[in-house]
């Protein structure tokens, strides 16, 4: 199937989904947006309330954040693909729970392999741990590391910046990091094809 089909597929069947018990409480399914042909990824951690009512990823203040960082490199928001771990508001805005992150996983290993980014950018410490588990966001925030053949950048996420102002400069500060790292990530690109999703078991090496 090509990109472009499997990204629908997946909204599609993300829009039906009854695999963990956050389809109970939403209103609507955030299954990601952005363009097939994306080289990178902002995966965040799960919809928040703007999110579950749109339907539609990173759309309140977070969104608003993510958006300005963006800007500051020179993207646009519609160059990006911006999704979550998982498709699900859970009640509350409270962390998902490892099921269902697991429950969720295939539909975001399908957008991942369809769409190839050259880079990943975690945002927020579930993100995070679904390719690095053993890492902190202290330690390694803004930097590149690879974890199965893809190049991962692990970030605060935007709400954390809007919620703890001393994180917003850090947050600025990685993003205008992230142009150098895509620039190289695409030289790696071409040389060296990615391996299959990662899972539990992610191999890191920092690159830069
Ligand atoms: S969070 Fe993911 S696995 Fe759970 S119901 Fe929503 S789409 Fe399905």
């Amino acid at each position: 199937m090509n990109p472009i089909d499997e990204l629908k597929t997946v909204a599609q069947e993300v829009s039906e989904c009854k695999k963990c018990a956050l389809h109970h409480s939403r209103k609507l399914a955030v299954p990601g947006e952005g363009p097939a042909t994306a080289e990178i990824m902002f995966i965040g951690e799960g919809p928040g309330f703007h999110e579950n009512e749109q339907g539609r990823p990173f759309v309140g203040q977070a969104g608003k954040l993510l958006e300005e960082l963006l800007a500051k490199i020179g993207m646009q928001r519609s160059e990006v693909f911006i999704g979550n771990v998982v498709k699900c508001r859970p009640p509350g805005n409270r962390d998902p729970e490892p099921g269902e992150i697991e429950a969720c996983s295939n539909y975001l290993d399908r957008q991942i392999q369809a769409i190839n980014p050259k880079v990943i950018v975690t945002l927020g410490r579930y993100s995070m741990a679904r390719f690095l588990p053993n890492a902190k966001i202290s330690a390694i925030h803004g930097q590149s590391t690879l974890a199965k053949g893809r190049l991962v950048v692990a970030m605060y996420h935007p709400a954390a910046a809007l919620h703890q102002g001393s994180l917003k400069p850090v947050l600025e500060a990685d993003f205008l990091r992230l142009p150098e790292m895509i620039a190289k990530a695409a030289r790696n690109h071409e040389e060296t094809p990615a391996e299959p999703e990662p899972k539990n078991d992610a191999k890191q090496l920092s690159l830069f």
